[in-house]
């Protein structure tokens, strides 16, 4: 894709995400873009910032741990980068050095590995809690019993450079829209349970809406929409330069 073609998408995308604002009655500028780049070039990463865009998502570590490393020094200082991607442990060292969140926490001893390296750099880090609410989604916690064991632990101060601010799911690949609809509605109604049982929690973010999904989700109260492939063309999963 060109420089020109993904300036267009953002373009109209940007213009999307405010007319759903509105026919929501949501306040103009409470959805935040984060541009998914993964399997896409710096280039592309660099058109976008022309755009005016500066908050990406990767989630493959060692994929944006290059390309960023490139961006960087070609624009110092100004992207901002989210990982969403299932974890391992051997890749949140990666992870806490070149994010500034990661939206995709769903297990406790994630956080222990992102609190242990955040405190080795004297590192603030925001991270997300991801949930499962989908049947085919394979991330997520999954209990609420574990849920609540990691909110507690963040409550209680055990992860002092950990800054929990936000909850994100990632709905069914449907076609049926209730059960889109369904799965996002789920994650804003947790997030009224969360803050009323630990207000002293900074989670505002509800990261929730990709390409096909992402006006439900606005409707559904989103606050961060992650969109890459209608911002930046399909992901070619096999090029040989992968090395995959
Ligand atoms: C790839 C990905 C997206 C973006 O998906 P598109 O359908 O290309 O918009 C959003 N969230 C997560 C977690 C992803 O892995």
């Amino acid at each position: 894709m060109t420089a020109d073609q993904i300036k267009d998408n953002f373009d109209k995308i940007r213009l999307d995400i405010a007319n759903a604002e509105k026919a929501s009655g949501r306040e103009s500028g409470s959805v935040t873009l984060c541009a998914v780049s993964k399997f896409h070039p710096a280039e592309s990463v660099l058109a976008a910032m022309d755009s005016g865009q500066f908050l990406f998502g990767e989630n493959r570590v060692q994929e944006a741990y290059s390309k960023f490393a490139e961006i960087n020094t070609l624009r110092p200082g100004k992207a901002q980068l989210h990982i969403i991607g299932s974890l391992q442990l051997n890749k949140v060292k990666k992870s806490v050095e070149i994010a500034s969140c990661i939206q995709s926490v769903d297990r406790e001893d994630l956080l222990k590995e992102i609190e242990k390296h955040a405190a080795k750099l004297n590192k603030m880090i925001d991270i997300f809690l991801e949930i499962h609410t989908g049947e085919e989604s394979k991330s997520g916690y999954e209990g609420e019993n574990e849920l609540m064991f990691s909110l507690q632990n963040l409550s209680s101060g055990l992860y002092p450079h950990i800054r929990a601010t936000g909850l994100m799911t990632m709905a069914p690949f449907s076609a049926d829209e209730k059960l889109v609809r369904k799965s996002f509605s789920s994650l804003r109604e947790l997030k009224e349970k969360v803050n009323s049982r630990f207000p002293e929690l900074p989670i505002k973010e509800l990261s929730m809406g990709m390409s096909g999904d992402y006006k439900i989700a606005i409707e559904e109260g989103s606050t961060m929409v992650r969109i890459g492939t209608a911002l930046f063309g399909e992901r070619e999963y096999n090029k040989p330069s992968d090395g995959n």
